[in-house]
């Protein structure tokens, strides 16, 4: 059977109950295991580690076959006044200023990767014991430059993703799959954003993995949830819903990679 992963972008306290009932949502279309991409310190606003109450909701997910995926520590770029125009563009408009890990250095990325993984560990030590370490990290808006993708080798994740691709970090395995995302931040966005996710999973109907990539305000706006339930609901028809780990995982069994 085909596979699909969904993953639910920028978890963090503030996004709690929004996560939550998409969680809710999607176990009703028997998606059970999906990829939380939580980020550390959502824009400075609180680490999540001070949200006991957030801590034990993750925990509780993650026992239910949820797998926790790193999404930087901030996600927010600091601003590098030597940006090139390109650069300021791709940073400022494509992702808002979200590419946190696009054009950081090597050192600099390896000491955010490492700060984490730490929090992570605490993470699991206090609250979720039997869980398994993070095994991935997703750069926000997917943006990893070449230094810092070199940091997340590094700092031994077993994967990454791009906006096209799946990366299996372990074995160089690279799985083109082209994220189904919306961007509901304007009218435009959302009526421009349903037309190219039904193109795009039409297109990658015969494609082994299916991915796509929800963000906590998709649930906000009817007309794009709706598409997403009737989107999810078919691929599920003829996919196994698995978590990114699944995909590492399952392809170590099949090669002994
Ligand atoms: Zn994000």
């Amino acid at each position: 059977m085909k596979e699909m992963v969904v993953s639910i972008h920028d978890v963090s306290p503030r996004t709690r109950e929004t996560c939550d009932a998409m969680l809710n949502d999607l176990a009703a279309l028997d998606i059970a295991r999906t990829s939380l991409l939580v980020v550390a310190n959502h824009h400075h606003r609180g680490h999540f580690l001070d949200d006991p109450v957030f801590c034990r909701w993750l925990a509780g997910r993650v026992a239910q076959g949820h797998e926790i995926v790193i999404h930087g520590y901030f996600h927010q770029r600091e601003c590098v006044a030597r940006a090139r125009l390109r650069d300021r563009f791709i940073t400022q408009v494509y992702t808002a200023g979200e590419g946190e890990f696009f054009d950081l250095s090597r050192d600099d990325a390896a000491a955010l990767l490492e700060r984490a993984k730490t929090d992570f560990e605490r993470f699991r030590r206090e609250y979720a014991a039997d869980s398994a370490r993070p095994a991935g990290f997703i750069a926000p808006a997917w943006l990893l430059g070449e230094a810092a993708a070199a940091a997340v080798r590094d700092a031994g994740f077993s994967y990454t993703t791009r906006l096209a691709t799946f990366e299996n970090l372990r074995t160089g395995e690279v799985i083109r799959s082209h994220s189904l995302v919306y961007s509901p931040r304007s009218a435009w966005r959302r009526v421009v954003s349903r037309g190219w996710n039904a193109w795009l999973a039409r297109r990658l109907q015969a494609n082994p993995l299916l991915r796509l990539g929800l963000h906590p305000p998709d649930r906000g706006f009817p007309a794009l949830w709706n598409q997403i339930i009737r989107l999810a609901t078919a691929a599920r028809r003829e996919r196994t819903a698995v978590t990114y780990a699944d995909l590492v995982t399952r392809h170590a069994e099949r090669t002994g990679l």
